[in-house]
């Protein structure tokens, strides 16, 4: 293991959390839904056996919290086979330097992310012109700085392939980043979507922390590429998933979330993309 891993130098901790913060949903056999303050991890895998992955690291300083919440659901000392990244904004790899030292574990990211979690290059900054509330004037706060995982962090198999998760493929679904990635299942049609849509209003205070359930575009103070994150939502709608937890909101299924990702997809302009903002044209 490469101990040369690092933080960004603005790396801190972010005083905002949610309702939900602290309590994980089943949302399937093999699929658990916990929140960190504001985001969502993931576990995938059946907690009779000892096989499972992480998806997503979760908010800085969060590490104890979710290591204990992964060994109340899988036991003392389990620990996930790999750690896949949906993508690499901090709320999304908070905790994920000791997590990797705690399980000694790889962690695997789209080859597009890999500048932003090895140290080489910072995300735009935040835009916290754009409407919608407390969270996106947050946004300035929020770590910027690339954080450097080293040889710790490996692209993802070229084929659509998912290390330890033989039943899944990963789907690129860039304009939130320009390396993220969602994890679709074909034979339940379970979609772990990352922050390509989400089902909480973001970039308001008020609906992170109440979580008020409703369909929304990726969030919108750091979204940068909004023509290729209208094409990612709609390749995800055309999956039919059948249920979809995401990086921020509670996970929604059935005819909620078939009829909800179908008008997002189809008013993706109205409904997602900010009217102004330094990333919008
Ligand atoms: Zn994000
Ligand atoms: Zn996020």
């Amino acid at each position: 293991m490469d101990k040369q891993m690092n933080y960004g130098s603005d790396y801190k901790y972010i005083p905002a959390t949610s309702k939900e913060s602290g309590s994980g949903i089943e949302v399937l056999p093999d699929l658990y839904n916990y929140t960190v303050q504001i985001v969502n991890i993931h576990m995938i895998g059946d907690p009779k056996t000892s096989d499972f992955v992480l998806v997503d690291a979760g908010m800085p300083h969060s590490a104890k919290d979710i290591i204990s919440a992964v060994e109340k659901r899988f036991g003392t000392d389990s620990r996930p086979k790999a750690i896949i990244l949906t993508h690499g904004h901090f709320d999304h790899v908070g905790a994920i330097i000791e997590l990797v030292e705690h399980w000694q574990i790889p962690v695997y990211a789209h080859e597009l992310e890999m500048p932003y979690l090895t140290g080489e290059r910072s995300y735009p900054k935040p835009d916290p012109s754009v409407e919608g509330g407390m969270v996106a004037k947050m946004s300035p706060m929020f770590p910027n700085e690339p954080i450097n995982l080293g040889n710790n962090v490996k692209p993802l198999p070229a084929d659509g392939s998912v290390p330890y998760l033989p039943e899944f493929k990963w789907i690129h679904t860039p304009g939130h980043t320009p390396g993220q990635i969602a994890l679709f299942r074909e034979n339940d049609r379970a979609l772990v979507a990352g922050d390509a849509f989400v089902t909480v209003k973001q970039e308001s205070l008020y609906k992170v922390i109440t979580q008020e359930q409703e369909i929304s575009g990726p969030p919108k103070y750091l979204t940068t590429d909004w023509k290729a994150a209208k094409e990612s939502v709609i390749k995800l709608a055309s999956l039919k998933p059948t249920v979809a937890v995401t990086g921020h909101g509670l996970p929604m299924s059935g005819e909620l979330l078939k009829k909800n990702l179908k008008t997002l997809a189809e008013n993706f302009d109205d409904m997602a993309k900010p009217e102004h903002g330094k990333y919008v044209n």
